[in-house]
């Protein structure tokens, strides 16, 4: 692959007109952060996203759900700053009607060539894309070294790759069927999952309505569960002490505790480590009680 001399502005307007939705990436490679009306729940989520929300937000919030292939947004003052600090492109692959598969490794490619049906590939850092025509519900680490990036996800643009495109196969399909029956870590998964949800029950002191409680709680793990990329950790962190910090005038308990363990599960289903999802919400907990102190 030739080095890319274009900046990624000037890329990222090029794949919108060819139909790719596309958003600036910055250092690290990963999307921007939200903006400060969208940090944490308070804006709840863009349209477009799985937990469809009435974020209108001309920012580049909200991750892969920022994507678009609109020339004015792409090129509006509110994505002016991102593009000077961006330092790559990323698309939105299901947006386009397609499904990379990221074989992160040589182990990962070398069983792709053997398992699935040749396509385009893209060179990656260590392994490569292999993009298929179609779309499908994207999925982490269905094989060690092997994640599927489609609808609700984003992929790093690396130029056009080579070789013809092919229809996305049943092989690609039965990967995230597999993945959703048996779960990798699956004693993890499914003992977090049978834990405490949070109840009126249990929120014996809260000032709140049950129904403002819950809307705040689902919009909260929709923006964890949005995060299939990465930085979900970071969202559990967020909205565990924007959710804690909507109980700080009550006397309590408001049942903050199950509120952290249905985070820690939804951070957990996008991938996040158990150990790491507990620490970022108990950190976020902790750091609104204080405030709140
Ligand atoms: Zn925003
Ligand atoms: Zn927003
Ligand atoms: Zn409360």
């Amino acid at each position: 692959m030739t080095p890319d001399c274009k900046t990624p502005l000037r890329t990222a307007l090029e794949l919108a007109t060819a139909g790719g939705p596309v958003l600036p990436l910055r250092l690290g490679k990963v999307p921007f952060g939200n903006c400060r009306a969208c940090a944490a729940v308070a804006c709840g989520g863009r349209p477009n996203m799985k937990d469809a929300g009435p974020c209108q937000c001309p920012a580049v919030c909200h991750g892969w759900a920022a994507a678009t292939t609109d020339p004015h947004v792409i090129t509006s003052p509110a994505w002016a700053l991102a593009w000077r600090q961006a330092v790559a492109v990323a698309y939105h692959p299901g947006g386009a009607g397609l499904t990379v598969v990221d074989l992160d490794n040589a182990a990962a490619v070398e069983w792709a060539r053997e398992a699935l049906p040749a396509t385009r590939t893209v060179p990656t850092t260590r392994g490569e894309h292999w993009i298929y025509r179609g779309a499908m519900r994207s999925s982490n680490a269905v094989r060690p070294g092997v994640d599927i990036k489609s609808l609700m996800s984003y992929a790093r643009w690396l130029g056009p790759g080579t070789g013809r495109m092919a229809d996305l196969p049943p092989a690609v399909r039965a990967l995230a069927v597999k993945e959703e029956t048996t779960p990798a870590p699956g004693e993890v998964v499914s003992s977090i999952a049978s834990r405490a949800r949070w109840d009126r029950t249990v929120a014996t002191g809260c000032r709140h309505t049950e129904r403002y409680v819950r809307t705040g709680l689902e919009r909260g793990l929709a923006l964890v569960r949005a995060r299939t990329e990465s930085g979900a950790g970071s969202q559990a962190f967020g909205v565990a002490r924007f959710l804690a910090g909507q109980h700080a005038q009550c006397p309590g308990p408001c049942g903050l505790d199950a509120i952290g363990e249905d985070i820690v599960t939804a951070a957990v289903s996008v991938g996040v480590p158990e150990t790491y999802a507990r620490r970022a919400v108990a950190n976020g907990l902790k750091m609104a009680s204080e405030r709140a102190a």
